[in-house]
């Protein structure tokens, strides 16, 4: 069969090629297993063994998967094979970093705050004694990126080739790449101009930190960028901002305390009374945002200030975004339509977090969790990704996450019939999710999202058929992609 080229409307594309030459500690039981797998690393990679300088890096742990489920610690990664080495791993959903002993003296070192002093929007695990453990939570993650080494374009080359890769792989022919700091964009560009772009890419701005209105060098850059020419694959005209944390780290902004933390309730990594100002900041800029927000308070505020600065801009054809829009309060799931605002939504967050939601938000406020059919059922536009690499970038895996609410293996902490049922997707709805929708939400469907005259032809060629019901979810989610093709040029075919 064939359909549209697939779309992932949110994933991190260089952090995908760097993934691939990490440390994978997806799935890692404990931290045995996770010392464990950084030794096998090393076995098979003899000239990072053997420099003891270099950094090794890893991603993927996930303290909710060990017993008992708690942080790990820098003294975690000490070994005969280990000790003395920068090590820096980064949890699955990348809003934490856990260090070994030497990378944390060293980031220490280069002015790690002191105990009680406030980090904004991040937090630096301490023992008792007020000793930092190793494990830095969003902001405070910051410390240690600017002392690991930046990436250079050969790097980033190499990443690149590698993600598209594996994206091309399982059908994907555009990407939103959802934050790219301005040298990362600034190689897109370079590599579209020499026409070194396999796939389509949508890139997503991400300022420092230290200056969320980065317009102006971003302006000064040659940035926004649309298509200049019909070869051309690379778009960048979002910022995306960072409303609050992830859930999976208690760093998603709630209204009330987390269930199983009474005395915490998530970080804004926006100031809440700046928020208006800052996405008219970049509206102004004629920048389309995007807003990462996985708590219901970080949720709520967003909306709020999209509609306050919507309602002042009637005639503007804006498609503001909110990434993620995890858990919503059940009374904003309609706003989404209301607003005209795209959720880009990963449905394989959702099978992948299930078992653990209802304990971190009770039992009313996971009826809000990952709710797709309310959105949709509300006129909301959504537009589905993976947030590779967070999750595999396989949209066979999303689009049966999105019609099953099961785990690979058929399994939900509400039975055989799917975790929260009455949010399942009909195939046709994910399908448009991850195709038309995805591409409306970067502004692109008349260009790329269906098989239509005055389209540009792509397309993916698949072993089953999977509108057809037929075919089971177990059998949707095994579909193999038999070729891949942009442009009318096939750009990749199984081998
Ligand atoms: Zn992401």
């Amino acid at each position: 069969a064939v359909l549209p080229g697939l779309h992932d409307a949110h994933g991190h594309v260089l952090d995908q090629g760097w993934a691939l030459e990490s440390v994978n500690l997806v799935g890692a039981r404990s931290v045995e297993e996770v010392r464990l797998r950084i030794e096998q690393h090393l076995a098979a990679r003899p000239e990072l063994e053997a420099d003891r300088e270099r950094w090794i890096e890893g991603i993927g742990w996930d303290q909710t998967l060990w017993d008992p489920p708690v942080f790990p610690s820098a003294s975690d990664l000490r070994s005969v094979l280990l000790d003395g080495r920068r090590i820096a791993l980064r949890r699955v959903d990348v809003h934490a970093l856990w260090l070994s002993e030497r990378a944390l003296g060293e980031v220490e070192a280069a002015g790690l705050p002191q105990p009680g002093v406030d980090i904004p929007g991040g937090l630096v695990l301490r023992d008792a004694a007020g000793r930092p453990t190793g494990v830095l939570i969003d902001k405070a993650m910051d410390y240690a990126l600017n002392v690991i080494p930046p990436w250079t374009d050969t790097d980033r080359r190499r990443f690149l080739a590698a993600a598209s890769e594996s994206l091309l792989s399982v059908g994907i022919t555009s990407v939103g790449d959802a934050a790219v700091d301005l040298p990362s964009l600034r190689f897109f560009r370079d590599a579209d101009e020499r026409g070194e772009l396999a796939l389509r890419f949508y890139g997503m701005l991400a300022c420092p930190t230290s200056s969320p209105r980065c317009s102006d060098s971003a302006s000064a850059a040659g940035f926004p960028l649309l298509p200049r020419h019909a070869a051309s694959r690379l778009t960048v005209r979002t910022v995306k901002l960072f409303a609050d944390g992830a859930l999976g780290s208690w760093g998603s902004a709630m209204w009330a305390p987390y269930a199983d933390r009474p005395a915490e309730r998530g970080l804004m990594l926006i100031e809440p009374n700046d928020l208006r100002a800052l996405v008219a900041h970049w509206l102004d800029a004629g920048w389309q945002v995007a807003t990462h927000c996985i708590g219901d308070r970080a949720n709520s505020l967003v909306l709020d200030a999209y509609e306050a600065l919507l309602s002042a801009r009637p005639q503007q054809d804006l498609r503001l975004r909110v990434e993620h829009a995890q858990i919503l309060r059940l009374n904003d799931t309609s706003r989404f339509g209301q607003l005209g605002v795209v959720a880009s939504m990963q449905p394989t967050h959702a099978t992948s977090d299930m078992g653990y939601v209802e304990k971190r938000l009770g039992a009313e406020r996971m009826l809000g969790a990952y709710p797709w059919q309310s959105v949709l059922r509300g006129g909301g536009i959504l537009a589905f990704g993976s947030d590779f690499p967070v999750e595999l970038p396989n949209p066979f895996h999303g689009l049966y996450s999105a019609i099953t609410r099961l785990d690979a293996e058929g399994h939900s902490p509400s039975g055989p019939g799917g975790w929260l049922p009455h949010e399942r997707l009909s195939r046709a709805d994910a399908l448009h999710a991850f195709t038309y929708a995805a591409a409306y939400a970067q502004f692109e469907e008349q260009r790329t999202g269906s098989l239509e005259r005055g389209r540009r032809a792509d397309l993916v060629v698949v072993d089953r058929d999977i509108m057809d019901e037929a075919t089971t979810p177990k059998q949707l989610r095994e579909t193999q992609v038999l070729a891949t093709i942009i442009d009318g040029r096939t750009v990749w075919t199984r081998a």
